[in-house]
């Protein structure tokens, strides 16, 4: 098996990569959609949560509140911690069990738009970096997501820095050009992610 992270900032175009590589047989793991998962009604993340947060996280249809949770961590660093510390190691732990339903054989594709920030470089074979000056970042996060300006760049202002994350690379995927450009790019990794030693 091969473990690789998947990172980028918002709106380079990471789950467009990820999207890619699994339609070329990679197994991607989505880390945002297994930190939902694990706080979803009925589980026990969404108890614990309750137990730290109250029921004031809770909407009226018993789903997490995720505006009032922001809130709630929003400036309050020891909660935002509590938070994690319930969140985190559940995700992980999903993760653990896709990447073993994967397979031997399996390249698995670990999605995670915060790999740098939350400095988990060193647990992949190799980590991909989806990088694009921030010009590029803006036009796409307003263009294509309807983001105002100033949320675009209080977004990209919240993440590492382009060269912080350029720095954990061992493949950087340029995606300034168009998007059958990229999936060329795409297209050459693949192959070298597949003759890579090991698999
Ligand atoms: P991320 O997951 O990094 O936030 P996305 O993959 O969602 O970014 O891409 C952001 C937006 O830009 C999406 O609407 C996507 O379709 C679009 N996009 C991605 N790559 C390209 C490209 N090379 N050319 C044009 N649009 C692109």
């Amino acid at each position: 098996m091969m473990r690789v992270g998947l990172t980028g900032g918002i709106g380079s175009g990471k789950s467009t990569v990820g999207r890619l590589l699994a339609e070329r047989g990679a197994v991607v793991i989505d880390s945002d959609r297994l930190a939902r998962d694990v706080v979803a009604p009925g589980t026990p993340g969404l108890s614990s949560v309750v137990q730290r947060f109250g029921s004031e996280v809770i909407t009226l249809t018993g789903e997490l509140d995720r505006r009032a949770m922001a809130e709630r961590v929003f400036g309050d660093a020891a909660a935002r911690a509590d938070l994690e510390a319930i969140i985190h190691p559940l995700v992980r732990a999903r993760a653990a069990e896709l990447e073993v339903a994967a397979g031997p054989g399996a390249l698995v594709v670990h999605d995670i738009p915060l790999l740098v920030e939350t400095g988990q470089a060193e647990r992949f074979d190799v980590v991909i970096v989806v990088d694009v000056p921030c010009d590029v970042q803006l036009d796409r996060l307003t263009r294509l997501r309807g983001m105002s300006p100033e949320e675009a760049k209080a977004r990209i202002g919240a993440q590492a820095s382009r060269t912080e994350r350029l720095a954990a690379a061992d493949i950087v995927v340029d995606n300034s050009g168009s998007l059958e450009e990229l999936s060329a790019v795409v297209d050459s990794m693949w192959e070298q992610l597949s003759q890579a030693p090991g698999r």
